[in-house]
């Protein structure tokens, strides 16, 4: 195997979705040459979202894969390096810091961590065994294989109501099974996917198991009131319970709170001076592509601060 990369960075930036590309803007504006490893999914969720609907300067929507295309030429316009590669392992013990990923060996003056989160999974049998073959976590994605047929969608929040009216599109019929009997959806969401006359709703109601011969063909449903057990069949079961941020890698080196995501304050710092963390591996609560991108920017400003103040 050819010797790792080895390089020194004033900024190196963890993570390419709306967060990490908005760092990498106005680090690369203030001269700091960022490099953003883009992780395995360049762009992060974002890019695999149909349409971004509610970030401002775009009154039609923007395609997401379109939307982090732009980011991205934008920062590389200002000097900023995009590579597809994951950070692996990091040492914050001491500075410079060090950030090893799978082709290189940095050390960083500041690092500016946005590695966004990825989807819980239920946890249930037939859940991983069936995973792309009827088990989907991105309507965006996979909802094109489900032409004509009939999907589950799982949970009561925005990215159900949303990727489930979104499912509509493809699928004669779309089934909410929720664990409640009210979904925490907002109120345009909901109403949009109440009102399709393509989704119906199973309320108070768990999938148990997921089954098929090959493929998916049915669920196990619990009524969790009633305790009442039956199969119901079905083409695809599509989860979207929400998130777990993309911690793994900073345990033990930096603050988190008890779900894992990092703890900043309101400068993006995280418990390491020269280390921030930005978009949903520090926000589990808006998680919206204005709300990351605005603190990546705030991160690589306080990073060029920073260094400022030390030369
Ligand atoms: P969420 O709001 O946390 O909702 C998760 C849903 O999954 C809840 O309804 C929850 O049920 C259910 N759930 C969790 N664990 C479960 C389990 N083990 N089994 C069955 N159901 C389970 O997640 P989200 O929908 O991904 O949204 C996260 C954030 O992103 C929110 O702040 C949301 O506003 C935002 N978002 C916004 C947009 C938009 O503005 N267009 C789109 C997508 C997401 P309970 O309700 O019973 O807890």
């Amino acid at each position: 195997m050819a010797d790792k990369k080895k390089e020194h960075l004033k900024t190196l930036i963890i993570g390419s979705g709306p967060a990490g590309l908005s760092a990498a803007l106005y680090a690369a504006r203030a001269q700091l040459e960022p490099l953003v490893l883009s992780g395995q999914e360049p762009g992060g969720q974002v890019s695999i979202t149909h349409i971004v609907e509610n970030y401002p300067g775009f009154p039609e929507g923007i395609g997401g894969p379109e939307m982090v295309q732009l980011f991205q030429k934008q920062a590389e316009r200002f000097g900023a390096r995009v590579e597809f590669d994951s950070a692996t392992e990091v040492d914050f013990s001491k500075r410079p810091y060090k950030v090893t990923s799978y082709n290189g060996e940095y050390t960083a003056d500041t690092v500016i961590i946005s590695t966004g989160a990825s989807p819980r999974n239920l946890q249930i049998p037939g859940e991983k065994e069936f995973t792309g073959r009827g088990v989907s976590y991105c309507g965006t994605c996979d909802g094109f294989f489900f032409k004509d047929k009939e999907v589950v969608v799982v949970g009561g929040g925005d990215s159900a109501m949303e990727e489930g009216t979104f499912l509509t599109r493809f699928a004669n019929k779309v089934t909410v099974v929720h664990r409640r009997d009210e979904l925490r959806a907002s109120a345009i969401l909901q109403k949009r996917a109440m009102e399709n006359p393509k989704m119906e709703f199973i309320w108070d109601t768990e999938i148990e198991t997921i089954s098929g011969n090959g493929k998916v063909d049915s669920v196990a449903l619990k009524n969790v009131k009633s305790g009442e057990a039956r199969e119901f069949e079905t083409d695809g079961v599509f989860i979207f319970i929400g998130h777990l941020p993309n911690t793994e890698i900073f345990k033990d080196q930096l603050a988190m709170d008890d779900a894992g995501y990092l703890k900043v304050n309101r400068y993006m710092e995280t418990d390491k001076p020269g280390v921030f963390a930005a978009g949903e591996v520090a926000d589990p609560h808006f998680r919206q592509v204005v709300t990351s991108a605005g603190m990546g920017a705030a991160a690589a400003i306080q990073a060029t601060r920073f260094l400022e103040a030390e030369a």
